[in-house]
């Protein structure tokens, strides 16, 4: 039977709950305990698909295509785990799951009310996950701040699954914030006693309370915490801030987050290896050249849109020991001949993700850029879109080459919808969603890359390239290296008189961990590495002449 970690927070939201989730995981997995996680989100959107990026960040996508919070995001990088669908809970799904069962009549003419009836759906979505997982640990984390009304159904069904599993099965931690105050040069535990109070008014009692902090804990602050919150003196955990989001399961382990879980769960751990990720860490701190890389996006000033992005370019980085130098464009300050004059200094260019009209011709600018000066570029998903458009410019003789997304009347739809596509209107899950295969061409860089010829990878997009133009533009000089098994759906593209410029439709970054860089970041940036820009200098050869 699974065992499960709650982990809930206080005093402020974004204090680093997802990445506290994450390192667990990364401290049980280290002792050969199987885990997985599950995010509760308590708004009312049944997923956030459909939320703008500048709201809620990254829409991370599941292998089996569900949409979810971009923590789940970090759980996969951290636990290394392909989460599922279950992993995923928003108020709407389960609000919605219930009134269809009331709808259907399921419950006989009772009133329908949050207790039992929200909990119980709740429970389920736990019990779900233990289930199909089969790990020994579910660590659950439930979003937004002890406090809020729309996090108190889940609270419940927390506190109701104590006296269902047995109080050795279950854990509470709860991570909260020590803020700083200048005038004093103190930090205060006020904020954090009241939201342990919230907590305990619910009915839960933490059995380890995580202090977030800027500044170091001292002894005197740790003992004041377990003395008006209750909680063992070893189960106050410190975790002040560091320079890497990969550095804090090692700070957890050594303040003994690890052994105290273990004891308090009666887990039968191996003796933890945590080698891998000391590595990385040493790795990250020391000082390496810069690839300096431009990511041209649209919701860029919200850096978070594009968080998985950013940690696969991370990843292939480090697997060349090298240092990110990452230079974030938006992309519409390209337009209308705009200031492009950061192009000139970049190494490799990047086009991301992204839905809508705004900003397109600003990336078209840079994929044209990369094109025309040889500098290695990486589309993804809307990348490609972005790719084949200015392609389909160079190669149709017209200004007028674009995707149906944004001019639905081009003469030439070089990306579209699919014919049986067609007439689609509703926005909400209609999207194709999570793993496809897509068989790779020989020789091709996408092939090289991977070293295989058949590869699954997760999608999210409505459009697609336009199969009529595929010969024209392959007379111009592109290459279809990737295409969905049945020949039917190009899936990665390259430009063949170029050092590296290839663009897929599906999302690489989700699948990117770290110590095992996504291949096609990895040649992105093994390919960047070596340009030289503007400004830059190659190491002069030492003569004995001068
Ligand atoms: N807007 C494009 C589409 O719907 C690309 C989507 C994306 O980049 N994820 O197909």
């Amino acid at each position: 039977m699974s065992k499960y970690i709650f982990v809930t927070g206080g005093v402020v939201s974004s204090v680093g709950k997802g990445i506290t989730v994450a390192s667990i995981g990364t401290i049980l997995k280290s002792r050969q305990i199987s885990v997985t996680a599950q995010k509760l989100d308590p708004y009312l959107n049944v997923d956030p698909g459909t939320m703008s990026p500048y709201q809620h960040g990254e829409v991370f996508v599941t292998q089996d295509g569900a949409e979810t919070d971009l923590d789940l995001g970090n759980y996969e990088r951290f636990i290394d785990v392909n989460l599922t669908t279950e992993s995923s809970v928003t108020s709407g799904q389960i609000y919605s799951h219930v009134i269809a069962k009331e709808r259907r009549g399921d419950f006989l003419g009772g009133t329908i009310q949050v207790v039992p009836h929200v909990t119980s759906e709740i429970k389920d979505r736990f019990k779900k996950l233990a289930e199909k997982s089969k790990a020994d640990v579910v660590i659950i984390e439930v979003g937004g701040t002890v406090g809020d009304i729309e996090g108190l159904p889940f609270l419940e069904a927390a506190r109701q699954m104590r006296n269902e599993v047995g109080r050795d099965n279950i854990l509470y931690v709860h991570v909260t914030l020590l803020p700083y105050l200048n005038s004093t040069k103190e930090l205060k535990t006020k904020p954090t006693q009241h939201s342990v109070n919230e907590l305990r008014r619910i009915g839960i009692q933490p059995d380890i309370i995580v202090c977030r902090s800027d500044y170091p804990i001292s002894e005197e602050i740790r003992n004041k915490i377990s003395l008006f919150c209750d909680v063992e003196r070893k189960a106050v955990i410190p975790l002040t801030t560091v320079s890497t989001i990969y550095q804090v399961p090692l700070v957890l382990e050594e303040e003994g987050l690890g052994e105290l879980i273990i004891n308090k769960m009666k887990l039968k751990p191996q003796p933890p290896d945590l080698s891998q990720w000391q590595e990385l860490v040493k790795l990250i701190k020391t000082p390496r050249e810069p690839v300096k890389i431009a990511l041209v996006g649209k919701y860029v000033e919200l850096q978070d849109a594009y968080f998985s992005v950013r940690e696969a370019l991370q990843h292939a980085i480090l697997y060349h020991s090298r240092d990110l130098e990452l230079v974030w464009v938006p992309s519409e300050t390209l337009e209308n001949d705009g200031d492009d004059s950061v192009l000139r200094t970049v190494q490799g260019i990047i086009v991301p993700g992204g839905f809508g009209i705004r900003g397109i011709e600003g990336m078209v600018r840079a994929a044209n850029y990369a094109r025309e000066n040889k500098i290695p570029y990486l589309g993804l998903c809307l990348g490609m879109h972005v790719m084949v458009i200015e392609f389909g410019r160079y190669a149709l003789g017209s200004k007028e080459a674009n995707s149906t997304e944004f001019n639905a009347d081009t003469p030439y739809p070089v990306i579209d919808f699919l014919p049986d596509q067609k007439g689609q209107k509703i926005k909400g899950g209609t999207m194709r969603l999570g793993n496809y295969p897509c068989k790779l061409v020989d020789g091709s860089r996408a092939a090289k890359a991977y070293g295989q010829s058949l590869i699954e990878e997760r999608h999210r997009h409505r459009y697609e390239f336009n199969n009529e133009y595929r010969e024209r533009l392959e007379k111009a000089g592109m290459v279809y290296s990737g295409l969905s098994p049945d020949g039917r759906l190009v899936e990665v593209c390259e430009v063949a008189d170029h050092p590296w410029m290839l663009a897929c439709q599906f999302h690489p970054e989700f699948g990117s961990r770290p110590g095992h860089p996504h291949p096609l970041f990895r040649d992105f940036i093994g390919a960047a590495k070596d340009i030289l820009r503007e400004g830059a200098q190659p190491p002069l050869p030492l003569s004995s002449q001068y």
